[in-house]
């Protein structure tokens, strides 16, 4: 379904402001057939649109940059009205989108394009060149926390390395989507290359069964699992950016305001609701009190409710019950409330909570809380705290503050990335790879990386001169296995260790 056209769906969803409960917006649920069937539209489009070329993609690429720009004041009033995040930072999520964006369009003749590579010695007798190729279509499946943001680090890479797209956003945020989509129309009216079909879990999994080339999935792992499920029907590859329990370590010399604003901005930003959230806090035993009370002391002055809140609510109702679960659960088993607590939940507003002396086997430790939450654990020195760092079974981010060893403890650790005394840095900077390992997913979006992904490596070669030592052949003579075993044992016999 393009932006424009007319929809037929047969049940509509309610889009409510998690504010207020205030109807935002009405959306069709697409059906598998209608998602079938903006596939199918998709698969011209993509031929359309992989045909002129990088340069022109790139030009047309930098128009709609233009327009999400041009529009960004209504578009993050819009992400604000769907999903609750303050106007202010609806805005620089949508700045540092728009920086991927330009990235991916510059980028992606020099990462994608043709190229020579150099033949073997035995093979020295072929040109042989590699290029990446489009899937076709790409199928976006994207979530509310940063609606902007995350779908355009699929959206913009699988369109600047010439494919079609059909995203499904969030059901919570499915107004950015078509506003997404209706500035790419203005720009690129000829051809439904950007479609966006709307609806519910099962308006995803149809776009996962569909004939797509692959699929760009950013959510929470159990989905994750659902939609790897759903893509082995067919075969079909897949981006997987899923959720996380980043860690912030602080050691002895580190400069501990810094620490203590990364983690209070990393935890409590977007009310905790982001995949690479600090959620957990470990912090060298030397320097333990003064940080937490630096902590403390500053997420004091963080209030979520309240006009001019930097903080907005929970977007996802029952997701206020997971974070209360898991507030109650670590006090339960012997945490210590620092700040905040369950007593602060009103509706779906809840107060920045700082939990310490929480066991490493409690779910406000190893499960992903996705709320206003941290936890802040004392180590004895950094290979404790790397050690349980690594001990969770997410591995998307993480961030170390030292003024001496952060490279050798960021190297130890296992995440997909780590930012050193700043918090998130990797994630913004457009040439880094972004995603995770583990529970946290596979694949990667941004930069090089993030452009060969939605493309397929295709190799090339062309015989330049008859081959002296035909091989593939059955005019293969005995002389010739001869010189082939020489050869072996020369080039290859040697090497031992
Ligand atoms: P969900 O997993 O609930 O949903 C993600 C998307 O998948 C939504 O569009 C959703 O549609 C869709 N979906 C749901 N069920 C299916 C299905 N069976 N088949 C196909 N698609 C389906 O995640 P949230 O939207 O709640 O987003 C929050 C999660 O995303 C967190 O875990 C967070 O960590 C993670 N995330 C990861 C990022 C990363 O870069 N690694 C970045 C941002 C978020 P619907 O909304 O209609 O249910």
């Amino acid at each position: 379904m393009t932006a424009s056209t007319k929809l037929s769906a047969a049940t509509t969803f309610e889009v409510h402001n998690p504010a207020d409960g205030e109807l935002t917006g009405v959306y069709p649920v697409h059906t598998r057939a209608e998602v079938d069937a903006a596939v199918a539209a998709a698969h011209p489009a993509g031929t359309w649109w992989a045909a002129p070329g990088f340069a022109e993609r790139a030009r047309l690429l930098d128009a709609w940059r233009g327009e999400i720009a041009r529009d960004r004041a209504g578009l993050a009033e819009l992400i604000h009205v769907e999903m609750g995040k303050p106007v202010p930072d609806a805005k620089l999520e949508i700045a540092m989108a728009l920086e991927h964006l330009r990235w991916a369009a510059r980028h992606a003749e020099r990462v994608l394009g043709r190229r020579s590579v150099r033949p073997s010695l035995l093979t020295a007798n072929h040109a042989a060149s590699v290029e990446y190729r489009p899937y076709g279509v790409v199928g976006v499946i994207g979530p509310w926390n940063y609606p902007v943001f995350t779908p355009l680090g699929s959206l913009s890479f699988a369109l600047a390395a010439g494919n079609a797209v059909v995203f499904k956003p969030s059901e919570y945020t499915p107004g950015v989507g078509l506003r997404l989509a209706q500035a790419f129309a203005r720009v690129v009216p000829e051809q439904p290359v950007f479609q966006v079909v709307t609806g519910l879990g099962e308006t995803g999994n149809a776009l996962c069964r569909s004939a797509v080339g692959k699929i760009g999935f950013t959510g929470s792992t159990a989905t994750g699992k659902r939609v790897m499920a759903a893509c082995a029907e067919n075969l079909t590859p897949l981006l997987m950016e899923c959720g996380g329990k980043d860690a912030l370590i602080v050691d002895a010399d580190a400069d501990l305001e810094a620490a203590a604003d990364a983690a209070v901005w990393g935890g409590l930003s977007n009310a905790g609701q982001t995949c690479l959230a600090v959620e957990r806090v470990y912090v060298h035993t030397s320097v333990y009190e003064r940080f937490v009370t630096e902590l403390v002391a500053r997420a004091r002055a963080i209030e979520a409710g309240t006009p001019g809140s930097k903080i907005g609510p929970i977007t996802m109702p029952k997701q206020v019950d997971i974070i209360r679960r898991h507030i109650e659960d670590a006090l339960a088993r012997g945490a210590r409330l620092l700040l905040g607590g369950t007593a602060g939940i009103r509706g779906q507003f809840v107060q920045p909570t700082i939990l310490a002396d929480v066991p490493e086997d409690a779910a406000a430790i190893t499960e992903e809380t996705f709320g206003p939450t941290l936890t802040v654990t004392r180590v004895r020195d950094m290979d404790e705290a790397v050690e349980l760092v690594n001990a969770g079974s997410y591995g998307l981010g993480s961030t170390v503050f030292a003024r001496r060893d952060g490279e050798r403890i960021a190297a130890r650790l296992r995440a997909g990335g780590t930012s050193i005394n700043a918090f998130v840095a990797h994630a913004t900077i457009p040439t880094l790879p972004l995603g995770g390992v583990g529970g946290s997913g596979f694949g990667r979006v941004h930069g090089p990386d993030g452009l060969k992904e939605f493309a397929y490596a295709k190799s090339t070669t062309r015989q330049r001169f008859p081959s002296p030592l035909p091989l593939t052949t059955f005019r293969r003579t005995e002389r010739i296995d001869a010189v082939v075993d020489t050869l072996v044992a020369v080039l290859h016999g040697r090497a031992r260790r």
